[in-house]
């Protein structure tokens, strides 16, 4: 049982896979190692180029830090010569004096030098606005007193245009000096967002400058909206705020996932001698999006190299093998169904298949040549069954079918039709005096006789059976043929074949003779009957006579028959 289902579901596979889905399977079979070949270097470039713009990124935050750096440190140098002066210059006014006068053009981030006195007091200042304010609870002030060392401050709104600003202390007290002086400058940061610029513009990138209570210093003008707020309000940037403000390390990196199950990378890098930091956040879903789109056209081309494939193997194997097989099937259909003629086209078939189609046209001309010998033996045969091989004239059944042929022929035509019955006299005795062998000659000779009459009235000559002819004479009349039938019973009588046992001592033969004009109340075999009538009569007589049927009705109203006299 289970191998007649295993058999059963063999043959429907089968069935399913035709040769055209094999041919499709071989290509996508043969396809398929390059198309995982493509697929494996497609990855890895998604990868590789994740991993490059990553890193290229990354590299530019450290420059663009060290830019920050260069900034803060070019503020540092300029206090650090501020201090300088003032703590060698001796007098407030004098320093203020080269203070005004050494505002550099050169670095446009520093907008306004001061001098405060170690009461926090503005002594003087480049923006005359400031002078009498009091720093002394400033942290960056006390810090930078405290500290005796350079002083970056966090975010402030600079009174009185609150402007976004930080603030740099430097003590004189560095110089060496006694005065608990502190030299500052504000710093302007729109150009700190500036140096930043070269970070924005990047889909998926983000990068922000913080102080040291996470506040937004700098961001690239995409971001320029969150200078002046927390850290927290930043999207992203929140998750590593705790960790980049707490941290003593220079540089730190988060990596996780972000609510969204987009893949996130968070990193800082502190701006060294400060408190501020350079972070920067990079969303790989979206820094790979034109990689993924990239990969997509890829795997789009892929796609129509894979139906492209299918295509080609689906339109190869339907013209190099399903068309072929198709042709041979349709010609042996044909020829089975007796076209003898059906022959396949070989130039029209691919190579492989041109020694079948030849060996299916050797067969088919094979075929063909036998089926015409057995006809022609067939014909042989037919003719051989019609003819009487004793006396060389058709048999009964050759008579029959003659008959009814020129029965037909004659109701068409409305012509006469006459038959004639001749019957050897005492051929009993014949063979008793001669012997079977000698009967058998005089039959032989007596169809040779009526064989040449046959040919001279235009008639057809047959053995009716035994000892019995008869000859068919078509557009006849009664006395025609009576008058034909004289002439064969004097045509034997000159044979002179011997008969002793006959009153007559030769050979010679009764007649009798019908003739009719066939028509649709008429059989042949009444026209037979009628002549055997007539072949008895002839007999009565005496025999060696020729008698002939009269007219009789054969059916009531019906056509005539010629009644004997
Ligand atoms: P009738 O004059 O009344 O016709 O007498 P008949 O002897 O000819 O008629 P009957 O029917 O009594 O005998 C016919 C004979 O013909 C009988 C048979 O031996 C002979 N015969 C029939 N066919 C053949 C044949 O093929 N060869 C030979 N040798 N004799 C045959
Ligand atoms: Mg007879
Ligand atoms: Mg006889």
């Amino acid at each position: 049982m289970a191998n007649v289902s295993l058999n059963r579901k063999r043959a429907k596979l089968k069935q399913v896979l035709g040769i055209r889905a094999r041919l499709a399977l071989l290509a996508v079979i043969l396809v398929a190692p390059l198309m995982f070949e493509r697929v494996r270097s497609l990855e890895e470039a998604r990868v590789k180029q994740i991993a490059q713009a990553t890193a290229e990124f990354t590299i530019v935050a450290r420059h663009s830090a060290d830019a920050q750096r260069e900034v803060i440190s070019s503020v540092e140098t300029i206090l650090k010569a501020e201090a300088f002066i003032r703590a060698s210059a001796g007098g407030i006014s004098r320093s203020c004096d080269v203070l005004r006068a050494s505002l550099p053009t050169s670095l446009p981030w520093i907008r306004t030098l001061l001098i405060a006195g170690q009461d926090g007091r503005i002594q003087c200042s480049t923006n005359n606005m400031y002078v009498g304010l009091d720093l002394s609870d400033r942290p960056y002030f006390q810090q930078a007193q405290e500290t005796g060392r350079f002083v970056l401050s966090d975010f402030l709104l600079a009174r009185p245009a609150q402007t976004p600003t930080v603030m740099a202390a430097y003590p004189v007290a560095a110089m060496g000096s006694e005065s608990g002086a502190v030299v500052l400058a504000t710093v302007n940061l729109d150009w700190m967002s500036k140096v930043m610029g070269n970070l924005g513009g990047r889909p998926g990138i983000s990068a922000i400058l913080v102080d040291s209570a996470g506040i937004v210093l700098a961001a690239p003008a995409d971001q320029r909206s969150e200078i002046g707020r927390p850290l927290d309000n930043v999207p992203l940037m929140s998750a590593i705020s705790d960790m980049a403000l707490r941290s003593d390390q220079d540089e730190g990196s988060l990596s996780f996932m972000a609510v969204d199950g987009s893949k996130r990378a968070v990193s800082f890098i502190r701006i060294a001698g400060t408190n501020a930091r350079l972070i920067t956040s990079i969303d790989e879903d979206k820094v790979s999006a034109a990689v993924n789109r990239d990969i997509r056209t890829a795997y789009l081309q892929l796609g129509f190299v894979v139906v492209f494939v299918l295509l080609g193997a689906l339109i190869a194997a339907e013209k190099l093998v399903i068309k072929p097989i198709e042709m041979l099937a349709d010609m042996a259909k044909r020829f089975g169904e007796g076209d003898l003629s059906a022959r396949a086209a070989r130039n029209r078939l691919p190579s492989e298949f041109v020694p079948l189609a030849r060996a299916f046209n050797a067969m088919a001309a094979q075929l063909g040549q036998r089926e015409r010998e057995l006809v022609a033996s067939n014909d042989r045969l037919t003719v051989m069954a019609s003819i009487d091989m004793l006396s060389g004239l058709a048999n009964r059944r050759g008579f029959q079918s003659r008959l009814d042929f020129e029965w037909m022929r004659a109701q068409q035509y409305g012509s006469d039709l006459s038959l004639m019955m001749i019957d050897v006299d005492h051929f009993k005795l014949y063979n008793d005096s001669y012997g079977h062998l000698e009967g058998d000659a005089c039959l032989t000779r007596l169809g040779e006789t009526l064989s040449g009459i046959a040919a001279d009235t235009m008639g057809f000559a047959a053995r009716y059976g035994g000892e019995e002819f008869c000859l068919l004479l078509p557009n006849t009349d009664l006395a025609k043929a009576v008058e034909i039938g004289e002439k064969v019973r004097a045509a034997v009588l000159q044979l002179s074949l011997p008969h002793i046992t006959s009153n007559h001592m030769l050979v010679t033969v009764s007649i009798g003779v019908a003739a009719t004009k066939p028509n649709e109340s008429l059989r042949p075999g009444d026209l037979i009957e009628a002549a055997d009538a007539a072949l008895y009569t002839a007999k009565h007589r005496g025999r060696n006579t020729v008698a002939e049927h009269g007219i009789v009705r054969m059916t009531e109203g019906d056509a005539e028959m010629a009644m004997a006299g």
